[in-house]
């Protein structure tokens, strides 16, 4: 039911290319994960993200619960029919929605009791229950119930979160044994011996795919990588793996080559939205990133990025595009996501294509000191 192949390896980094087959398709790796939290990346219609190159996305189990609810999902035979998405889906459990309301919850090592965002309602999810919302959406990934904390944790919240987070994962794995479609979570915040304890523990149970999760939330990349690379040896070579909530491009490369297959982040559209394109363009940016709002882009004809086979690049200027953002019209956020989802396709396709190759650390090499010139 899940299958994962690594067909090559770079020489020079722990880098793999490989192909992950799911129910709903197969997903060639490295692979980023374009977010569609309530079912839909935002202003894209599935066929457009499919048509530049997305392969499989990430939706929220704890928000489609509350929103449409399982029931109409299931009524629909599933979320790829119901989102008109043919291809696979990772369901993200909602732990971390969940954990970051404070005030709305309450976690006991049964699970967490919290506030509906939406109508204030009562809900109490537990490890078995957030499988069972998984498979009711019958998507091809179903991530664990886990307790990520904060950055930075104190030692003894991350040991509490460690040790629920292995219980939690243990009983998962009970509710549906013979045919799960489970990735294990491994946690421990920025401890090295308690990220190592926590990969050994998640690593000895049957799942899948394993992640990494609790990064990202704000402390030093060096930092992120460095327990990236701590974590890895423990990681089945033969087994996909996943860092939850990464990154920028400049993350991805330094994933990539400390051995990460999976990434997803709400950054491409996000940013689109909010008027920050990301460029190869390396004069007069941040780390290649403008913001088309800025004035100086007011008379400018060139497209976002010079050189993009985009449709927003093909057809359109900066001028045009910010022209639509002053104007508040919807064409814009959408013009700068198709550039942004492309861009980040894009890198992903390279990046397989270098591994493939065995020229991966000079391909990231080159990319890196692109973005920090
Ligand atoms: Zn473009």
């Amino acid at each position: 039911m899940i299958k994962f192949t690594v067909k090559a390896r770079d020489e020079k980094t722990k880098a793999r290319q490989g192909t992950l087959q799911l129910i709903h398709g197969s997903v060639e790796t490295p692979a980023f994960m374009a977010v569609a939290t309530l079912g839909t990346v935002k202003t894209f219609s599935a066929d457009e993200v499919a048509a530049l190159g997305g392969q499989i996305l990430v939706a929220n189990a704890y928000h489609l619960y509350l929103r449409p609810g399982t029931e109409v999902i299931e009524k629909a035979e599933g979320l790829t029919k119901f989102m008109g998405w043919n291809r696979p889906i990772l369901t993200d459990s909602g732990g971390f929605q969940v954990h970051s309301m404070t005030g709305l919850r309450k976690v006991t090592d049964e699970g967490v009791t919290f506030q509906s965002h939406i109508d204030g309602s009562r809900h109490t999810f537990t490890a078995e229950k957030v499988v069972e919302i998984q498979q009711a959406l019958d998507t091809d990934i179903w991530m664990v119930l886990d307790e990520p904390v904060a950055y930075p944790a104190e030692r003894p919240t991350a040991v509490r979160s460690l040790e629920r987070t292995t219980k939690w994962a243990k009983r998962s794995l009970e509710v549906n044994p013979a045919s799960h479609r489970l990735f294990g979570i491994v946690q421990g915040a920025t401890y090295d011996d308690l990220r190592e304890r926590s990969a050994k523990e998640i690593t000895a149970l049957p799942f899948h795919g394993y992640a990494i999760g609790g990064l990202c939330l704000g402390e030093p990349s060096d930092l992120t990588y460095r327990i990236i690379e701590n974590i890895e040896p423990y990681l089945p070579a033969d087994k996909v793996r996943y860092v939850m909530g990464a990154g920028y491009p400049e993350d991805i490369l330094q994933m990539v080559s400390r051995g990460i297959d999976l990434f997803d982040c709400v950054l491409p559209t996000r940013n689109g939205r909010t008027g920050a394109a990301f460029t190869r363009n390396t004069r007069n940016t941040h780390n290649g990133r403008i913001n088309i709002r800025n004035a100086q882009y007011k008379n400018d004809m060139r497209p976002i990025e010079e050189g993009c086979s985009c449709l927003a690049c093909q057809k359109y200027t900066r001028a045009f595009i910010r022209h639509l953002f002053m104007a508040d019209e919807a064409l814009g956020p959408r013009l700068l996501s198709i550039h942004n989802l492309h861009y980040y396709y894009t890198l992903m396709r390279e990046i397989r294509e270098a591994i493939a190759d065995n020229r991966f650390a000079e391909y990231a090499e080159s990319r890196l000191k692109e973005l920090h010139p």
